[in-house]
């Protein structure tokens, strides 16, 4: 089945490699072989992939890793924004701009699961104020939109 352009896809891996790599020099933080191949995995994917599906590279790829090592791996590059957690589908995306400062925002589709970041830098302002209003500290948002993709909606309209 043909899939094209229908998920989710980084443009430019190599720059994000090259970004990850500098990241990790400038700030004295190992990147490890088993990060490294992590992001390629996650960056060559045209799909969100769930921790038992990177595992399941990690092995083809050669690497012997006990799964608390790919958590670990994953935890890294998800806290230093290379990847981010699609938390509804307990899956996995890599980022193409880990540079910019911002809260990942996602646009999934109930029919093939496209993954698509939107940025939402800064917080949409109702959201913002809402929470300042009430006086709670937001460390962490997490804004998932479900709905149907162009592709998808075709579908059902035809
Ligand atoms: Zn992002
Ligand atoms: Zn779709």
């Amino acid at each position: 089945m043909e899939d094209v352009g229908k998920n989710h896809r980084v443009q430019n891996p190599s720059d994000v490699m090259r970004k990850a790599e500098e990241y990790c020099a400038l700030h004295g933080l190992q990147f490890t072989p088993v990060r490294r191949k992590v992001l390629e995995i996650l960056l060559g994917s045209s799909q969100v992939l769930g921790a038992y599906d990177i595992l399941k590279h990690l092995d083809h790829a050669g690497f012997k890793s006990q799964p608390p090592v790919a958590y670990r791996a994953l935890e890294f590059l998800v806290k230093h924004g290379f990847v981010h957690k699609v938390v509804h589908l307990n899956a996995f995306v890599a980022c193409d701009h880990p540079d910019e400062e911002h809260a990942p925002m996602f646009m999934i589709c109930n029919e093939c699961d496209l993954v698509v970041e939107v940025d939402s830098n800064p917080l949409p302002r109702s959201f913002a104020s809402t929470t300042k209003n009430s006086g709670f500290h937001v460390e962490e948002a997490v804004i998932e939109m479900k709905g149907l993709c162009t592709a998808c909606a075709g579908m059902v309209v035809s």
